[in-house]
C-alpha cells in the first residue's frame, strides 16, 4: 500500500522566506536613511565648499601680504563670520595659511559645533589665491543637525516600511504557498484517487477481457473480425479451426478463401450481403450453406455488424454458428406443421362434409318426391365437391337402362339414357374413375369423358342408379380401378351416392306405400278411402269458392253373372280393364275411384249436375260400345247403371251427397239398369237447412 503523499511547502518556504523578509526589512530600513544621509551629507559638503569659496573671495579684500597684516584685519574677518554665522548652518570657520597651519584668529566655531552630532561636520575648503599666490585656504563646516533629524525620521519611516515589506514578503508568499499547498494536496489526493480508480478500472478491464476470452473460448461458434476495406479476416477464434477444419493462419492469410467455402447456390447472395453490410453498416443475420470437406452442406448462421473501433477504424465483426441440427429440426417441425395443417384442413373439410352430408340426409328425409330429391342432391354435390358437371341416372324399371334423372354443370350433352352394359361401374358394382392416360371404360360406348367418376347408387344391395361426377377433387384416383381403396374425396362421393340411393329407395318405398294406400290394387284407381278424403276436400273447396261439383256412381250390371259365367279371374280382368277405361275417359283433374266390388265413383270438380249427367251418358254409351275379353274369350256386352248427384244441389255434406247419388243409382237399377239417373232435388226445407242450393250457379 502506497503511503499518501504529504506536502509541507509552508514550512519549506517559511524557513527560506524568513531571512529574505528579514533582509528586505533591514535593507529597506537602512538603505534609504543611509543613502539619504550620504547624499545629503555630500550636498552639505558642497554647500560648505560654496561657503568656503565665497569666504575665500571675500577674504581677498582683507588680504595682507604678511602675516602680520592678517592680525589687523581680524575685525573684517569677524564681520564675515558674523554674516556667515547668521546662517545657522555654518558652525565652523577656519582659515589656514599657505603651509596649512590654522590661523588662530581666523577661527570661528558656533555652539552647535560642540554638539556630538557635529563632531564630524561636513566641511568644504577653498583656496585663497591672491595675485596668483596661494595664501592659504578657508575651511567651513556646516551643521548636520537637520540632516541627522531628517535621516532619523527617514530611518523611522524606512524601518516601518521595511518591517511592512518584510512582513509582506514573508506572510503573503507564505499564504499563497499555503493555498497552493492545499490545492496541491487536493490535487495529489485526487490523483491518488484517480490512480486507485484507474487501478480498479484496469483490473475490471482485465477481468472483463479474461471473461470475454473465456466466453469466446467456450462458445460453440466462430467469432471473427475482418477489415472491410481489405476484405480479409483480422481475427478468428480458435473454433474456426475446430468447426471448419481450417487453420487460423489460413483464415487470416487473406487469399479470399472463404467465398470458396460457401455453397455455390448461396455464394452470390452471401457475398452481396457482406458487401452491403460493409457499405450500409446495417447489421444482418445470414443463413447459408457451407460445403464441408466431403462436399456435404453444413448450414451456417452468421450475425454480422459493422463497428468502429477505438482508432475510428471500421471493422466487420460476426459470429458464425453451425445451425445444421437446428435447420434439420426446423425442417422436421415445418414438415410436421404442414402435415398437421393438412390434417386439420382435412379434418375440417371432413367435418364440413359430414355436416353437409347430415344436412343432405335431413333434406332428403323432407323430400316429398324424387324430383325434389334429385334437385337437392345436385345442390349438395356442388357444395361438397368442386363439380364442373354431374348427373344422376336411375335404373329403369326393367333394370336394363340408365335414364337421366337430373344433370348440372357445363357438360352440354349428358346422354338421356344409356344401356347398363356400357357402364363398367354398374358391372363391377363399385365406383370407377378414369385416368387421362388410360381409357376410362374398355367399352367404347361409354358416354362420358375421361375425367368423370361414375359411382353406382346402391341401397340394400340393389343398384338404384349412377352418380356421375366431373370434379377436380376426384381426379387422379387410379387406385379405384385397381381396387386399392378409395381416396377421402371419392369415399365421400361413394357415401353421398349411398345416401342418395337410400333416400331414393325410401322415397320410392314411400311413394309405393302411399300409392298402395290410396289406390286400388286391381284397377289402379283411387280407393274408397282416398275418394272419401277427396270428396271432403272437394266440398270444402267448393264451399270456399262458392262453386259446384258433381258425383257419379257407377255399378256394373249383373256382374255376378260374369264371375259365374267366365270365372273370378275374368271378373278381375273386366274390373281391371274397366278401371283403365274409366281413367282414359275422365278429365285429368277428375278423380276416379273404385268404391268397392263392381261399384265406382267419379268426382267431377267444377261440374254442374246436367253436365255430369251428360258425361255419364257418354260413359254409358262408350262402355256399351266396348268389348272386353279374358284369355281370348269375349266377356259379352257390359252395361252399367249410373247415379248422378251434385254439390250443393243434392246435398252439401258428404253423407247427403252419398245418399243422393246412391239413391239415384238405385233408381237407375230399379228402372231397368243400363241408364243414368239424376238425384232428386231435396225438398226446399231440407235444401234451406243445408243452406246452399238456391245460391249455387246454374241451379
Ligand atoms: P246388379 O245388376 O244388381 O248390380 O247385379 P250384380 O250381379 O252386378 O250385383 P251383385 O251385388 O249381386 O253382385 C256383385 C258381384 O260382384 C258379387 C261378387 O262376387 C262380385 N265381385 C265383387 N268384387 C269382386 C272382385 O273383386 N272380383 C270379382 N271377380 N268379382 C267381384
Ligand atoms: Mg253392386
Ligand atoms: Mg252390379
Amino acid at each position: 500500500m502506497k503511503q499518501p503523499v504529504t506536502i509541507n511547502l509552508e514550512h519549506f518556504f517559511a524557513k527560506r522566506l524568513y531571512p529574505l523578509a528579514l533582509g528586505i526589512s533591514l535593507l529597506i530600513s537602512l538603505l534609504f536613511p543611509v543613502t539619504f544621509y550620504l547624499v545629503e551629507y555630500q550636498g552639505l559638503k558642497r554647500s560648505a565648499t560654496l561657503y568656503a569659496q565665497n569666504t575665500a573671495e571675500q577674504l581677498k579684500g582683507v588680504i595682507i601680504e604678511t602675516r602680520a597684516l592678517w592680525k589687523y584685519q581680524i575685525y573684517r574677518f569677524a564681520e564675515l563670520t558674523r554674516d556667515l554665522s547668521n546662517d545657522k548652518e555654518v558652525i565652523l570657520i577656519r582659515v589656514f595659511d599657505e603651509r596649512g597651519a590654522p590661523i588662530s584668529n581666523y577661527h570661528f566655531a558656533s555652539e552647535a559645533a560642540s554638539s556630538w552630532w557635529n563632531r564630524h561636520p561636513p566641511e568644504g575648503t577653498a583656496p585663497i589665491i591672491f595675485n596668483n599666490r596661494h595664501l592659504g585656504r578657508v575651511s567651513i563646516g556646516v551643521s548636520q543637525q537637520r540632516l541627522l533629524l531628517e535621516t532619523a525620521a527617514l530611518f523611522a519611516v524606512s524601518v516601518a516600511t521595511g518591517l511592512l515589506l518584510g512582513s509582506l514578503t514573508y506572510f503573503f508568499p507564505l499564504n499563497v504557498v499555503r493555498k497552493l499547498e492545499a490545492e496541491l494536496q487536493d490535487l495529489f489526493d485526487r490523483l491518488r484517487k484517480a490512480g486507485r480508480d484507474s487501478d480498479q478500472l484496469r483490473q475490471a478491464a482485465q477481468a472483463s477481457e479474461r471473461r470475454l476470452r473465456e466466453l469466446i473460448e467456450g462458445l460453440d461458434a466462430i467469432v471473427w473480425e475482418a477489415d472491410p476495406g481489405e476484405g480479409r479476416f483480422t481475427f478468428v477464434s480458435h473454433q474456426g479451426e475446430e468447426l471448419f477444419r481450417i487453420g487460423v493462419e489460413q483464415w487470416l492469410a487473406g487469399d479470399d478463401f472463404f467465398a470458396g467455402q460457401i455453397a455455390p447456390a448461396d455464394r452470390e447472395r452471401v457475398v452481396a450481403a457482406y458487401r452491403q453490410t460493409c457499405r450500409t453498416g446495417a447489421s444482418r443475420q445470414l443463413e447459408y450453406r457451407r460445403l464441408a470437406a466431403d462436399g456435404s452442406p453444413v448450414w451456417i448462421q452468421d450475425n454480422l455488424r459493422l463497428v468502429t473501433d477505438d482508432q475510428q477504424k471500421c471493422q466487420l465483426r460476426g459470429v458464425m454458428v453451425d445451425i445444421s441440427t437446428k435447420r434439420t429440426a426446423d425442417e422436421a417441425l415445418r414438415q410436421a406443421n404442414t402435415e398437421l395443417t393438412h390434417s386439420i384442413d382435412a379434418l375440417e373439410r371432413r367435418n364440413r362434409e359430414i355436416s353437409h352430408l347430415h344436412e343432405l340426409g335431413e333434406m332428403l328425409q323432407l323430400c316429398r318426391n324424387l324430383d325434389e330429391a334429385y334437385h337437392i342432391v345436385s345442390i349438395a354435390v356442388r357444395n361438397l365437391f368442386r363439380t364442373e358437371a354431374g348427373a344422376i341416372y336411375m335404373l329403369n324399371d326393367a333394370g336394363r337402362r340408365y335414364e337421366l334423372a337430373i344433370d348440372w354443370g357445363k357438360q352440354p350433352s349428358h346422354p338421356t339414357a344409356f344401356p347398363v352394359e356400357t357402364c363398367r361401374a354398374r358391372r363391377r358394382d363399385e365406383p370407377f374413375a378414369a385416368e387421362p392416360a388410360q381409357p376410362r371404360c374398355s367399352n367404347t360406348n361409354c358416354s362420358f369423358s375421361r375425367d368423370y367418376v361414375c359411382i353406382p347408387m346402391v341401397a340394400q344391395g340393389d343398384t338404384m342408379g349412377l352418380l356421375n361426377l366431373k370434379s377436380p377433387d376426384l381426379h387422379g384416383h387410379s387406385e379405384l380401378n385397381s381396387g386399392a381403396g378409395h381416396s377421402p374425396d371419392l369415399q365421400l362421393a361413394v357415401t353421398v351416392a349411398e345416401h342418395v340411393a337410400l333416400a331414393i329407395a325410401n322415397l320410392k318405398l314411400r311413394e309405393t306405400l302411399r300409392d298402395q294406400s290410396i289406390h286400388d290394387a286391381l284397377t289402379g284407381l283411387f280407393n274408397r278411402r282416398f275418394m272419401e278424403e277427396a270428396l271432403a276436400r272437394e266440398i270444402s273447396v267448393a264451399q270456399r269458392r262458392g262453386s259446384a261439383f258433381s258425383l257419379i256412381m257407377i255399378d256394373l250390371d249383373h256382374f255376378k253373372r260374369v264371375n259365374d259365367t267366365f270365372g273370378h279371374d275374368a271378373g278381375d280382368t273386366l274390373l281391371r280393364e274397366f278401371g283403365i277405361f274409366l281413367l282414359s275417359n275422365v278429365r285429368e283433374y277428375d278423380i276416379a275411384c273404385r268404391y268397392g266390388g263392381e261399384e265406382f265413383i267419379c268426382i267431377l270438380p267444377e261440374t254442374l249436375p246436367e253436365h255430369a249427367e251428360e258425361r255419364a251418358e257418354e260413359l254409358r254409351d262408350r262402355i256399351a260400345a266396348r268389348r272386353f275379353e279374358h284369355l281370348g274369350r269375349a266377356l259379352g256386352r257390359v252395361t252399367m247403371s249410373i247415379g248422378v248427384a251434385a254439390y250443393p244441389h243434392h246435398g252439401s255434406t258428404k253423407d247427403r251427397l252419398f245418399k243422393a247419388v246412391d239413391e239415384a243409382l238405385y233408381r237407375a237399377k230399379e228402372d231397368g239398369r243400363d241408364r243414368v239417373c239424376l238425384a232428386k232435388t231435396p225438398p226446399a226445407s231440407a235444401a234451406g237447412s243445408e243452406g246452399a242450393t238456391s245460391a249455387m250457379p246454374g241451379t
